[in-house]
């Protein structure tokens, strides 16, 4: 933090302000320019909130010099984190990109079934899935709650994929992390700082989504909390943020990826479906997204879009996915990053996450 001083700042007002400092144990440094005073703090603040300093007389501004966030930032975590999932398969750094497919919300056992299924054999490992849904409106579907978490675990075990579901209530995180393989909190709870607490308390990995109306800088602050609560395996998810532009349903903000692989060492994914909220444009910014390096995506697909409880309009129908994916496989390999892309296979009548010859 730097105090700058106001260019007619009085001895005694540097002085009023020196003893605010020293007072609370906060050493500074006192630089005389030519037509400014600046004092540099130096080392800790000790908690204390020094931007309030920018009220005293004779103080013109207090600027931030370092980041707020700490282990979250690249600078205190140079190397990139790579979340290890139970058997092996790696999100993040240099690893192949991921795709997370399904529903917006679990629906019956059929739809995410099907879903699953084809998304499956389209080689993908992770599928997302609302049990808990946070609806704008009080009348719209809810969820099937627990009920959805069984379905969800049921299918996800039958054709070896992960299951990432959201989180809305501390108390439920618990028991959620049960069945989740990632635990996600949605955009509207970026900042419901006892929820972040409560999933900085749990082993499974977390999908932070970034709130439609947060900075990247608040971005990290939530992944702080995670992080300070000792979860270190946060993936962080742009989800579109909200401007002035009315044409979609948000803006995707893909330069938020090399802005956050700069100031962060966590991994980063894109939903194209929340950013865009027409199926129509979520290929083409989902392409967008790994070619500018992202750890991976997080995509809605359903049986049926246009019969679906929620988010039916941004949600791809299987040859769209299908179509989709093809598409990825080019634009990964362009960049020279590969896109985990694994078939499905059976042993002993069974869906397997992997044959046992293939080594990570
Ligand atoms: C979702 O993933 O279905 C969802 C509600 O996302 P977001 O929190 O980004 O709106
Ligand atoms: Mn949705």
């Amino acid at each position: 933090m730097i105090i700058v001083l106001e260019r007619g700042a009085t001895e005694p007002q540097i002085d009023q302000i020196s003893k605010y400092l020293t007072s609370r144990g906060i050493r500074f440094e006192r630089m005389n320019g030519r037509l400014q005073t600046v004092l540099g703090i130096v080392g800790s603040t000790g908690g204390y909130d020094i931007a309030s300093l920018a009220t005293m007389p004779g103080v013109q501004e207090v600027v931030r010099v370092s980041s707020p966030y700490r282990l979250s930032s690249r600078s205190a975590h140079p190397e990139d984190t790579v979340i290890t999932m139970p058997d092996g398969t790696r999100i993040g750094g240099t690893a192949p990109s991921i795709v997370i497919a399904g529903p917006c919300s679990v629906e019956s056992e059929d739809q995410v079934r099907r879903t699953a299924e084809i998304v499956r054999k389209a080689g993908v490992r992770f599928m997302r899935g609302g049990a808990f849904k946070p609806r704008t409106s009080p009348y719209s579907f809810q969820g099937l709650g627990f009920d959805g978490l069984e379905l969800l675990k049921k299918v996800g075990e039958e054709f070896g994929m992960y299951i990432v579901t959201e989180a809305m209530e501390p108390a439920q995180v618990p028991a959620i992390a049960e069945y989740a393989d990632i635990v996600q909190v949605g955009s509207r709870n970026m900042q419901n700082f006892p929820l972040l607490k409560q999933v900085g308390s749990i082993e499974k990995p977390v999908l932070l989504k970034r709130g439609a109306a947060s900075t990247v800088e608040e971005w990290l602050m939530a992944a702080e909390y995670i992080l300070a609560g000792g979860n270190n395996n946060v993936i962080l998810c742009e989800r579109g943020i909200r401007t002035f532009e009315p044409s979609l349903r948000f803006t995707p903000d893909l330069a938020a990826v090399p802005v956050v692989k700069k100031l962060s060492h966590l991994p980063i994914i894109v939903d194209p479906s929340h950013a865009t909220g027409r199926r129509e444009f979520v290929s083409s910014i989902a392409r967008g997204a790994i070619a500018v390096g992202a750890d991976g995506l997080i995509v809605e697909v359903h049986p049926d879009p246009d019969r679906a409880l929620s988010d039916g309009a941004q949600s791809l129908t299987f040859e769209l996915f299908e179509e989709m994916m093809g598409e990825l496989v080019r634009v990964a390999d362009a960049v020279n990053r590969p896109l985990l892309v694994e078939p499905l296979h059976k042993k002993d009548g069974a869906f397997v996450r992997k044959p046992s010859s293939v080594q990570q």
